[in-house]
């Protein structure tokens, strides 16, 4: 192994370089000489961390501290012997592309932090363990190329199966609410088409009549718990269709939607200039559309809804606010999660999706959601979308 400085191996087989790697320590600090090695020297010897410096000529590694062989079974001495296959000798083929993009993002962007790396290191004995390695430039050559790096490694397996483990739990209940709700759908169908018959082909005995229309009703209901659960599972697996949305447009179209419940409840809607948004259009119709319908729907007297957009530093900040029931402050963060309603379906209809679907969105669009109330006195929905 070629460096400009003197080496020595010790006892573990560790390879010591002299006044290179002691220029680590001496950068950022006032030691000497000799108290910058001893502090380097206990660093490497006693971290936990894993500590390298990855030569780009090659790339090969220079140095690296014995803790490796804690990690992955190979000592020092072994990784050094790699000489300049080493990468492909110890990382997993999969992450080999990873690994040398982020070499390539390091050297182009050498001023500014870059984010941990994660990949995945052969063990003597033929497993793998994840390392997540923070790299910084160590030396330059004349034309201020770095030509090597620091790395310092932590092992992220536990981190790194949690994460595939919820991942994989996550994509299975998507899959799931999805399936699930799909399948629901056809025989609920059946029956529903079941009860009309019956209704026509049976003698009108009131009583009879009176539990097919519940039936219906408990029918109805169903369906549209599958329906509104069913877009729910879509909104997080469908992929964003980005476009600018005229939020003016958007709006006419929703009050074209909701002309019906606007007319029988003599709702007021004031809405001003609004701005032009990138956004997944159906997406965003589906959150105002949510939120004006519930300020409709939770009324005490005729609603008087106003809407409202403040643009801000980073974000367009909406408000929707009604003169309805209100909500208590104890249930302003419950209200937005999946199937949290506050009053039971003979109430107020309703299947506790809707809020948990805004939630969704907006989160898609970078933004965030929240309520202020108060009982009996409307209560004002906020959202921000990112400019
Ligand atoms: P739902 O289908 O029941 O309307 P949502 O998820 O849209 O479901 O709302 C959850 C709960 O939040 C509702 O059941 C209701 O109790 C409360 N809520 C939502 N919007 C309003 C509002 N504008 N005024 C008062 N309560 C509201």
């Amino acid at each position: 192994m070629k460096t400009s400085t003197k080496q020595k191996e010790n006892n573990n087989g560790t390879i010591n370089t002299t006044t290179e790697n002691a220029k680590i320590v001496r950068k950022e600090t006032a030691l000497g000489n000799e108290q910058a090695h001893s502090l380097f020297h206990h660093i490497t010897t006693h971290s936990r961390a894993v500590i390298y410096v990855l030569n780009l000529v090659g790339p090969k590694i220079d140095f690296i501290s014995p803790s490796i062989v804690h990690l992955t079974g190979y000592s020092s001495k072994d990784i050094l012997r790699f000489g300049e296959g080493v990468l492909e000798r110890i990382l997993h083929p999969e992450d080999i592309d990873v690994y040398q993009n982020h070499l390539k993002e390091i050297v182009q962007r050498t001023n500014k932090t870059v984010e941990a790396v994660q990949y995945r290191v052969k063990k003597k004995e033929g497993d793998y363990v994840w390392l997540s390695t923070n790299m910084n430039v160590l030396e330059r050559d004349r034309q201020n190329r770095p030509t090597k790096l620091i790395c310092v490694s932590q092992d992220a397996t536990k981190q790194k199966e949690t994460e595939l483990k919820l991942a994989q739990a996550n994509e299975e209940l998507k899959r799931f609410a999805y399936v699930s709700s799909h399948d629901l759908k056809e025989p609920l169908n059946t029956v529903i088409s079941l009860i009309d018959v019956i209704k026509m082909e049976m003698d009108k005995d009131a009583q009879i009549l009176d539990l097919l229309d519940l039936l219906d009703l408990c029918t109805v209901r169903m369906k549209q718990l599958i329906d509104d659960l069913l877009s729910y599972s879509l909104l997080e697996q469908q992929r964003l269709k980005t476009d600018d949305v005229n939020l003016n447009e958007l709006l006419t179209w929703i009050k074209q939607d909701l002309d019906t419940s606007i007319v029988e409840s003599e709702a007021t809607i004031h809405i001003p200039l609004l701005p032009i948004v990138r956004g997944d259009a159906t997406q965003l119709r589906q959150l105002f559309q949510n939120l004006i319908s519930n300020a409709i729907k939770y009324r005490i007297e005729a609603p008087n809804i106003k809407i409202k957009a403040e643009e801000q530093a980073q974000h367009w900040l909406f408000s929707i606010a009604d003169n309805g029931i209100g909500i208590a402050e104890k249930n302003l963060s419950k209200i937005f999660e999946v199937f949290q309603k506050l009053h039971a379906s003979h109430v107020y209809e309703g299947t506790g999706i809707g809020l948990a679907s805004c939630v969704r969105i907006v989160g898609r669009h970078q933004g965030k959601i929240w309520a202020e109330s108060e009982l009996g006195k409307g209560s004002t929905f906020y959202f921000t979308l990112a400019k």
